[in-house]
């Protein structure tokens, strides 16, 4: 049955100032000024107090850190060396734990106005080997659409590596379960509600040959390819050091340099390497807080954008950012980007533009992003009747400048799977007892 949300207060498209109108899984018309919808409609939302955008996308999580937020183990400590403490706490995770970590992820997310969330889910102990499937089963559950990303970690402390052996697999157990995720659950179709991505966590995570027959993988299987890279100056330093190359040297000479491709941070490239990033089409999701949170520096979206390089926004993992709230990241990369770029270079809708139609380029999708006719209807709707957007003027900046937090409705292929600010089809109170519980083992 059509739906034609009609009237919103604003909404973050061209000539839909009437609204716009949903079958099935996908918009079919946008509403100019002074029109009605040409064909006959079956329902009307009124959205006369709703902002509407296109659902937002979060191009880069670690769903399983939702257990150890604001965790001591990880105080006072730079990257590394927060990482080499958090990893000894992590490689508890166990299957229950793990669905419970990521239905939490997936609910908070979509609280914020999130419908599509990539997670770079590395960490795979003695026990936990089918974790990728518990991911696609808890995303099919609330109905957000996900990439989930089959990380890897492949040298260890005994080979000169940083990860304890407890989480390290051989690559041979890496690649199989690699294909094997994108035979079981990996859909290149328009409208996909579940792709799977392969993500070695660093170029400096996993021997040369994960990284190459990676690559190979995705190109028969035309998925996607993730990773973290250039996050720090002392992974920059590690990786010559180590490997007598920079990260982005490895990858390149793994067939990763390609409009397959798209990495985390980039925070640290210089400007042969956003020069040939931007030409090979490799996108970058920027983590605002969590860059801001180590002290890392700042990603030159900028340069990167001028370059060709795609730009989308994440929260990256709970333990680092310790919330997933995706319009806090636009929010924090705006005023991350005007802290180096300044004030007149980057605005509100730069921002959303990462969080939508960036992301989704990130995850090679044309078909979410952005509300037009043929788009899949995935749409977040705001209601501004807070104090902090009392006196606002435009009203989709003010979701940006005065910090929308939860939104009230959003739609996901179609179907509302949050109403009146709560998710549909979960009993939240619960959810949060039982992950409360689960996450006193990481203690
Ligand atoms: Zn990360």
């Amino acid at each position: 049955m059509r739906l034609w949300i009609k009237d919103p207060l604003a909404i973050l498209a061209p000539e839909a100032e009437r609204g716009i109108v949903v079958d099935g899984s996908q918009i079919v018309e946008c509403v100019a000024r002074g029109k009605t919808p040409i064909e006959p409609w079956g329902a009307t939302f009124d959205a006369s107090r709703h902002v509407v955008l296109p659902g937002l996308i979060n191009a880069h999580h670690h769903f399983y850190q939702t257990l150890t937020r604001a965790h001591p183990a990880g105080f006072g400590k730079d990257l590394i060396p927060w990482l080499v403490a958090m990893e000894r706490v992590w490689d508890r995770m166990t299957p229950e734990a793990l669905a419970v970590a990521v239905r939490m992820a997936l609910v908070e997310l979509l609280l914020s106005g999130c419908t599509t969330a990539a997670d770079h889910h590395n960490l795979f102990p003695p026990g936990l080997e089918r974790a990728l499937d518990i991911e696609v089963e808890e995303a099919m559950r609330l109905g957000l659409r996900m990439t989930v990303t089959r990380g890897s970690m492949g040298i260890s402390e005994k080979d000169g590596g940083l990860q304890p052996d407890s989480i390290v697999q051989d690559s041979d157990a890496i690649l199989e379960d690699s294909e094997r995720a994108l035979k079981a659950f990996h859909d290149p179709a328009p409208g996909a509600m579940v792709r799977v991505a392969l993500a070695p966590c660093s170029p400096l995570a996993v021997p040369q040959r994960v990284l190459a027959e990676s690559a190979a993988l995705a190109e028969r299987y035309d998925a996607r390819l993730h990773c973290h890279l250039c996050q720090s100056l002392e992974e920059d330093a590690y990786a010559v050091e180590t490997f007598g190359k920079r990260s982005v040297d490895l990858l390149e000479e793994a067939g990763w340099i390609g409009p397959r491709t798209w990495v985390a941070h980039g925070v640290h490239f210089n400007d042969d390497e956003i020069g040939r990033l931007g030409r090979a089409g490799v996108g970058v999701a920027h983590c605002a807080a969590a860059d801001m949170a180590f002290g890392v520096g700042i990603c030159p979206t900028r340069a990167l954008e001028a370059a060709g390089v795609p730009i989308g926004l994440a929260v990256d993992g709970s333990a680092s950012n310790d919330s997933s709230n995706m319009m806090e990241a636009a929010r924090h990369a705006l005023l991350l980007q005007r802290l180096r770029y300044g004030h007149a270079a980057v605005g509100p809708y730069d921002a959303l533009r990462w969080a939508t139609e960036g992301s989704a380029r990130c995850l090679g999708r044309d078909d979410i992003g952005k509300i037009a006719p043929g788009m899949e209807a995935d749409l977040a709707l705001y209601r501004l009747d807070e104090p902090r957007f009392s006196g606002a003027h435009d009203p989709i900046a003010a979701l940006v400048l005065c910090g929308a937090n939860r939104a009230d409705r959003v739609m996901v292929a179609g179907r509302w799977r949050v109403v009146d600010g709560m998710p549909e089809d979960i009993d939240l109170a619960a959810l949060m007892a039982r992950h409360r519980a689960l996450a006193k083992a990481f203690g």
